[in-house]
């Protein structure tokens, strides 16, 4: 239903190709496991560029707003998102023997004359997503019940004796 875009990315690196548009998050499959709510979307604008030495480069930008869950109170949690990403398209990436001396900050996919750019940037966005977001600190909905504070109270030392004791 979704069009899918599709690009050849070297000869999109290679002409300097710029794509523009908006990414439903309903439509990120690998994504939904971590989002509270997957309504809205996000901005994004793929890039073909040349590297100094020759390279062909996608960069990656993403904008938006995700709704993540808390990982301690499982409330919503609103983030922004702000990826910028520079990608180096290697022909025959499984033969590529040379990344030794590279930059570790650009990452390498291969070249594809058929790269799902849907694909692409839902990884990109989940690399830069927390593993485990949290609220800050005290921020979280659960003090209302304050359950596992009274707990922590009762025998501030016991998970450490517990912890001892096993060693
Ligand atoms: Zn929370």
């Amino acid at each position: 239903m979704s069009e899918q875009a599709v690009v050849d990315n070297l000869e999109f690196a290679r002409h300097g190709a710029v794509l523009q548009g908006e990414l439903a998050i309903a439509q990120l499959d690998r994504l939904q496991a971590l989002l509270f709510s997957s309504q809205g979307s996000l901005n994004y604008t793929l890039s073909g560029k040349t590297g100094a030495k020759g390279e062909s480069l996608l960069e990656c930008c993403i904008d938006g707003r995700l709704v993540l869950q808390c990982q301690r109170c499982l409330e919503a949690m609103e983030y922004s998102l702000h990826v910028v990403s520079t990608l180096k398209v290697v022909k025959g990436l499984t033969q590529f023997d040379d990344v030794g001396d590279e930059d570790e900050a650009v990452d390498s996919i291969p070249a594809s004359a058929a790269m799902n750019v849907t694909a692409l940037l839902e990884e990109e966005i989940l690399l830069n997503l927390p593993i485990s977001p949290l609220h800050a600190l005290g921020a979280c909905r659960e003090q209302k019940g304050a359950k596992s504070v009274k707990d922590e109270r009762t025998n501030p030392f016991g998970a450490l004796a517990a912890l001892k004791g096993k060693l």
